[in-house]
């Protein structure tokens, strides 16, 4: 028969065993955690690369800026309550040269800030400069809660060729679905933030404005219907 030590002390180890084991499980436990979650992260990353989450259409070209002081200072945009349309006021040059001379700007040598995220090329061409988790300069005081889309045109007039003005209707209606705006209040002009003639022909024009929200409205009913 066990004296009352041997009885006391045999049960000491395997307890010991056990705690050396739990003492074990734990960074095993936290190492699977962090392997999951950067799994997680990774596919997140893959899946949808900066666009807040939210993977751009297969029409646009993303063709980020360096991150910098003039033209995409990285900071975040933590809303968006609107899309700002503008004309680049420089006819008959493409989305790319564009996209280029935001990119230029960089360095600060003309001391110029200017950028948008999407410019909207004369082919209908789409090109992404700026993430939509990123504000871009583009609209004064409305960067810090809108999306904007800068427009080529083939001349002074600053009228949008056929196939930038569908890009433009196209992109638009996505934005309004994917950030739930009204594209009756929501998408605005330059015009309507600071009274500059931007995007000049429909800011010129009243009723070519109206048309293109109309457009747009028609756009947004056929996608609703055909989801
Ligand atoms: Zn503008």
């Amino acid at each position: 028969m066990p004296s009352a030590n041997t009885y006391y002390q045999d049960p000491r180890p395997v307890r010991r065993k056990r705690r050396r084991r739990r003492r074990r499980s734990v960074p095993v436990l936290l190492s699977l955690i962090v392997l999951i979650a950067g799994g997680i992260a990774l596919l997140r990353r893959s899946a949808a690369p900066e666009a807040g989450g939210i993977p751009a259409p297969d029409y646009v070209q993303e063709d980020f800026l360096t991150v910098n002081p003039y033209s995409r200072p990285g900071d975040e945009l933590k809303t968006i309550r609107g899309v700002v349309i503008h004309y680049v006021g420089n006819p008959g040059t493409s989305a790319q040269a564009n996209r280029n001379y935001f990119e230029s700007l960089k360095d600060g040598a003309d001391g110029t800030y200017a950028s948008s995220h999407f410019v909207v090329g004369l082919e209908g061409e789409v090109i992404q400069c700026v993430p939509l988790t990123e504000i871009a300069y583009a609209s004064n005081s409305r960067n810090e809660d809108t999306v904007s889309i800068e427009v080529c045109h083939p001349d002074e007039d600053g009228a949008f060729a056929p196939e930038s003005y569908e890009s433009v209707v196209k992109l638009t209606a996505w934005l309004c679905e994917t950030f739930r705006l009204d594209p009756e209040s929501d998408v605005i002009r330059h015009y309507d933030v600071t009274g500059k003639i931007c995007p000049k022909y429909y800011v010129e024009n009243e009723d070519a404005w109206e048309q293109l929200k109309d457009d747009l409205a028609s756009r947004i009913a056929e996608d609703k219907a055909a989801s």
